[in-house]
Parts: structure tokens; C-alpha cells; sequence
């Protein structure tokens, strides 16, 4: 039997849904979330998601605005901006869109950013919180879509192994740190692959839940899964394809055909992992506007 499909763009929309409802009772308050989005530079890609992410922020009940800031703009002048949104009450969550150009430090505009406005989650405290299991912070958004996938789809972690591939900081490390905490959706064994581990199959296959996050198309195949296992894809890489309209195809990491024919359960690409990075950003900003309130 094929494994089933987690519908990600399902669960993100019911997220939305109860966002909404979250900025609706603020809003009855006299508090209307604001989400900052700073975009430097004209990065086609970081343009279409910086669009998406304003669009969704108006739509749920938020102030969503985004500061475009031409590709030439020196670090003090990015930062001038996150100090002056760190000190505006009406912009409860800041994120400034990666990559940067190349003169500006991505971990200088990071810890710049109020820790109380990081939505995006990447802030040393949040990091940091994220690790302890302190539920205050703000946990990066696509490692939070998939605990909230895993737990939405009645994916038991407790006493499991999971094996991530990947260890970048915004993905595999705080997936690690979700999924080791004690309590729902936590208690799960962990081991976090990367380009440096031998024999990645050996891991794999010994896996209750596998979650890549590699950006390399094929990575898992199907003989690498056990039969039965949860197999999360967070892989998105854009490939030429002269059949699709675009001429471009979106790609996981998880050679689909192979793997649906072993796995109990496996998210999509696109549909799976993708749409809920908003939803959570967006549950991120109204919680950072509940903090104030
Ligand atoms: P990244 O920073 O490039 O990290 C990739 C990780 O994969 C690294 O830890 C790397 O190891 C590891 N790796 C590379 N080749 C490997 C191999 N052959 N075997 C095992 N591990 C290998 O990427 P990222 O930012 O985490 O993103 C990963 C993927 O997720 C990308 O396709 C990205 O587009 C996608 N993504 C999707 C969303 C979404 O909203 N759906 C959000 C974020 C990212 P080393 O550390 O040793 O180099």
C-alpha cells in the first residue's frame, strides 16, 4: 500500500484559521499584529517568498508590511532599520529575509533584532530557549511545521528514532532540539546526519522517522527506509523542466516514487513542509503580539 500523503497545505490552512481567530481577539483589544519583512536586494526567489509572506500576514487580521532596501545598502543601514522597527509598538514581529548581500553580516542583523521580535526564530536567545525547552521563545518556523505535521498526523515520537539529514541551523539543529525535549512531541532518540557521515543509508534504515533536509534531489531512496517509517521532506530545489509552463520543477529530497512504496506516511513536494513555514511564522508574530498585550 502506498504510504499516506500529509497534506501540509491542509494543516497550515486550519493554522491560518486559528491565527486569525488569535487576531481577531486582539484586534477587539485595540491590537493589531504587525509583521516587518526587510527585503535587501532584488533576489527573484527571496522576492516571490517576501510577497507571499506579506500577502499571508494580511490576510489573517495582520499589519503586514515589507521594507525593500536596494542591493547596495551597508550593513549600518540595515541595521538602523531593524533599531527603529525594535522600537516601533506597532511591529511585533521583525524578520529580515536571507541571504543578505555580501557586504552585511547575516549574524550581526540576527542578533540585532529584538529577541522578543524574532519570529523567524534564529536570535542566540531563541536558539538558546529552543534547546532548554523554554516555551516562551520562538522556534524556527519550517523546523516547528514539521513537529506541528508530526503531531497533527498522530506521529508518535516518544521512544522513537528519528534520523534528520541535515544540520544547518535553520532546520536540522532546531528539529534536534524539538524533537529531544521531554513531553508531547518530544522524547524521541535523534541522530543528526550530515555530508560528513558515512554509510548515511546504515542510518537511515534504522529510523522510525526520517527527516531530510538537504537541498539535494534523490538523497533518500526507497531502499534506504524501513518499512513503515515516517519520512519527512523539507528539500526544496528548483530544477529545469521544459514540460511545466515555468520550465522549472520544484524537487525534495526524497526519490517520491521509491519511498511512497515503503513508508506509512511521507509529505509531499510541493504540499507538504513548504506551506507550513508561513502558517507558523504567522503563529510566531500573534504570539509575539500576545506577549506585549
Ligand atoms: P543547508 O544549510 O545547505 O544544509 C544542508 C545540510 O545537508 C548540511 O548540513 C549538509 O552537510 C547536509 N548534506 C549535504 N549533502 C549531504 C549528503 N550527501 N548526505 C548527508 N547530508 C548532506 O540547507 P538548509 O537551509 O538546511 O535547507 C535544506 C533544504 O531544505 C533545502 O532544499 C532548502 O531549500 C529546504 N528548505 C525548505 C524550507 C521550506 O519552507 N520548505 C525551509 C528551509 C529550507 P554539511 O553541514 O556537512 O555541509
Amino acid at each position: 500500500m502506498p504510504a499516506e500523503l500529509i497534506d501540509g497545505a491542509a494543516v497550515a490552512k486550519k493554522i491560518r484559521g486559528e491565527v486569525a481567530v488569535r487576531c481577531a481577539a486582539l484586534a477587539a483589544r485595540g491590537i493589531v499584529p504587525g509583521l516587518s519583512v526587510v527585503l535587501v536586494g532584488d533576489d527573484g526567489g527571496s522576492a516571490a517568498y517576501v510577497r507571499n509572506k506579506e500577502k499571508a500576514s494580511i490576510e489573517v487580521g495582520m499589519r503586514g508590511e515589507t521594507i525593500r532596501m536596494p542591493a547596495t545598502t551597508t550593513q549600518d543601514e540595515l541595521l538602523a532599520v531593524v533599531d527603529r522597527l525594535n522600537a516601533d509598538p506597532a511591529v511585533h514581529g521583525i524578520l529580515v529575509q536571507m541571504p543578505v548581500p555580501k557586504q552585511i553580516d547575516p549574524q550581526a542583523v540576527i542578533r540585532r533584532i529584538a529577541s522578543s521580535k524574532d519570529v523567524d526564530g534564529f536570535h542566540p536567545v531563541n536558539v538558546g530557549k529552543v534547546l532548554i525547552g523554554e516555551r516562551d521563545g520562538f522556534a524556527p518556523c519550517t523546523p516547528a511545521g514539521v513537529h506541528v505535521l508530526l503531531q497533527e498526523y498522530g506521529v508518535e515520537t516518544a521512544g522513537k528514532h528519528v534520523v534528520i539529514v541535515g544540520r544547518s541551523n535553520i532546520v536540522g539543529k532546531p528539529m534536534m532540539a524539538l524533537l529531544i525535549q521531554q513531553g508531547a512531541g518530544g522524547d524521541a532518540t535523534v541522530t543528526v546526519c550530515h555530508s560528513r557521515t558515512p554509510d548515511l543509508a546504515w542510518h537511515t534504515k534504522r529510523a522510525d522517522i526520517v527527516i531530510a533536509a538537504v537541498g539535494r534531489p534523490g538523497t533518500i531512496t526507497g531502499d534506504m527506509i524501513r518499512p513503515g517509517a515516517v519520512v519527512i521532506d523539507v528539500g526544496t530545489s528548483r530544477v529545469a523542466d521544459p514540460t511545466t509552463k515555468s520550465g522549472m520543477r520544484l524537487l525534495g529530497d526524497v526519490d517520491f516514487a521509491t519511498v511512497s512504496a515503503v513508508a506509512s506516511k511521507l509529505t509531499p513536494v510541493p504540499g507538504g513542509v513548504g506551506p507550513m513555514t508561513i502558517a507558523m511564522l504567522l503563529r510566531n508574530t500573534v504570539r509575539a503580539a500576545e506577549q506585549t498585550a
